[in-house]
């Protein structure tokens, strides 16, 4: 069985860091720059029977006057609306109104979504995770809350297990 995952999130969130750390590849170009991802990125998740195409969607915005970031939120919409899963990624203890509006695209798809709380190798205070997690938690019905770090590959096991499970 072979389906399609969406990896989710406003720019410089490490969505292209963790499409690599998923395949142990380097398909995705990653930079400190946002809008490096201009294009849908694909890369093939393989496990036993089980198959899943990874899409790598450009980062989100609010901001729509540029051509190029209407392009890029309709090609992450469109994205959005096929998938079996959603993995939507955060960054460590920052929550922002880009973040938010991409929650807002999520929750009108109706899909599942996995929540990867990402780049935690930069919380130096490992305790405000937990109330931060309560905070998102309230958010939306997430199907799971996974905090990971894509660069050092903390968890990305758990994010490829969840991606896996839900074909
Ligand atoms: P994208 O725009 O969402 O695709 O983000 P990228 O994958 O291009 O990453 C944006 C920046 O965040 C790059 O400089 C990455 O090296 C960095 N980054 C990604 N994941 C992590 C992480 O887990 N920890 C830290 N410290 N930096 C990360
Ligand atoms: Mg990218």
């Amino acid at each position: 069985y072979c389906g399609l995952i969406a990896l989710v999130g406003r720019p410089n969130v490490g969505k292209s860091t963790l499409l690599n750390a998923l395949l142990g590849q380097k398909v995705s170009i990653t930079s400190r720059k946002p809008q490096t991802t201009r294009h849908r990125i694909l890369g093939i998740l393989t496990e036993d029977n089980r198959q899943a195409v990874l899409v790598d969607t450009p980062g989100l915005h609010a901001e729509e006057k540029r051509a190029i970031n209407r392009l890029m939120n309709r090609a992450a919409s469109s994205s959005i609306a096929e998938v079996e899963l959603i993995v939507f990624l955060v960054e460590g203890t920052h929550w922002t109104d880009d973040d938010e509006l991409v929650l807002n695209k999520i929750k009108k798809s109706g899909r599942p979504v996995v929540l990867a709380i990402n780049k935690i190798d930069n919380v130096q205070d490992k305790e405000q995770l937990l109330p931060h997690l309560q905070v998102l938690g309230a958010k939306h019905d997430f199907q799971d809350i996974i905090p990971i770090s894509a660069s050092k590959g903390d968890n990305v096991d758990k994010i490829k297990k969840a991606c896996l499970q839900s074909l």
